[in-house]
């Protein structure tokens, strides 16, 4: 992941204001000197624009920008598609559970803007397949959906959204009037959200006007979702969600989805302390394994098969973890839709947490 190689060519000017910020040509630089750094590698060459002035370095590339456990960030990923929590791998790295915490947002950030980058353009040519995953954030009053759109054929990971929901089934007396104390105070969820985020995941994953036929169950949010989203003609096929869940069902590339999601995510494992406080953190952990998913997974662990990515033409081989990590992405190169940069600046609000952290930093952002 190191960009201190002699030979770096920086690619483009990093302040965001300058004009050779997403048109690179024609740019001209200056080497600026070096500087030592405590971690490793510890000399970075330093360079300057020659147009806008700002400098910058080796540094400013890559995703261990400013980071001061530079090593960190692919054993993190890895630990955490393994199912490892926050404060089990921080004992490993001898570094606080805080700083995994931050370092793990940070990679869901990248992940997010790595699945923007590398996503199909154009329309989609397979029937998308839609389930909401369910979790909770908090605690179990305060149930969540992670609805996915995933291809029927690719099985590649189209979207997610995040959706708060209000809690429902049966609830004991003491549950129930607990229930009510807690929407007394924090609120409750608006009975359209899941309404809107199923039609904000339809609007991620199909960016352009086409028919598109969608597979799901028959939960009554999906049609008026369908209607909030007039520039796509869906043909909806509905299937009853006790049929059995094998390879046959159409709904079997979601079914399989929600199973890898499960598998690979500690806060989603079932009675576990591990779950996720915040939905932001669950939509930052989710963003890692979708990138997983797509781009670094073959079909099968044993017999291998391309990536999902590669079903749809647009990689010719998997991706390693540091691949995925090698370059820093920046928001201000990569344009995307607002719900996203609403997850990539931590806006997801979370009743129980009012001040829970957002990301605003100046240089890291
Ligand atoms: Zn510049």
């Amino acid at each position: 992941m190191s960009t201190d190689d002699a030979d770096f060519v920086p690619p483009f000017c990093p302040n965001p204001r300058c004009q050779h910020h997403v048109a690179p040509r024609d740019w001209r630089w200056h080497a600026h000197g070096t500087y030592q750094r405590r971690a490793s590698p510890r000399c970075i060459r330093r360079f300057r624009c020659a147009h806008c002035g700002r400098t910058f370095s080796t540094q400013t590339f890559s995703v261990t920008y400013w980071l001061r456990h530079p090593e960190l960030p692919i054993a993190v990923f890895h630990r955490t598609l393994a199912c490892s929590a926050f404060r089990q791998m921080s004992r490993e790295s001898g570094v606080s559970h805080t700083t995994m915490m931050r370092l793990a947002a940070r990679l869901g950030r990248h992940c997010l803007l790595y699945s923007e980058a590398h996503r199909p353009v154009g329309p989609i040519r397979e029937p998308l397949v839609i389930d909401g995953f369910e979790s909770f954030e908090f605690s179990q009053y305060h149930p969540i959906h992670l609805n996915l759109a995933v291809g029927a054929r690719s099985h590649f990971l189209y979207a997610f959204t995040a959706t708060e929901l209000r809690r429902k089934g049966r609830m004991t007396d003491a549950q129930r009037s607990r229930r009510e104390q807690l929407e007394a105070r924090f609120g409750r969820p608006d009975p359209k959200s899941l309404e809107l985020d199923v039609a904000e995941l339809m609007r991620l994953a199909a960016r352009q006007a086409q028919t598109l036929v969608v597979r799901s169950d028959e939960h009554p949010a999906y049609p008026r979702a369908f209607r909030r989203v007039p520039t796509l003609a869906i043909e909806h096929e509905c299937t009853n969600s006790r049929e059995p869940r094998t390879a046959a069902n159409p709904l079997f590339p979601v079914n399989l989805a929600d199973l890898l999601i499960r598998h690979g995510s500690a806060n989603h494992k079932r009675e576990t302390i591990a779950f996720s406080k915040r939905r932001q953190g669950a939509i930052e952990r989710l963003a890692m394994l979708v990138v997983w998913r797509n781009h670094v997974k073959r079909f099968s662990e044993t017999t291998g098969g391309p990536t999902p990515a590669m079903v749809l033409g647009l990689a010719s081989r998997p991706r390693s973890l540091g691949e995925v990590l090698e370059r820093r992405l920046f928001t201000s190169r990569i344009g995307s839709p607002e719900v996203l940069m609403r997850y990539y600046r931590r806006l997801v609000p979370t009743r129980r947490i009012p001040n829970g952290s957002t990301h605003a930093l100046k240089y890291a952002f």
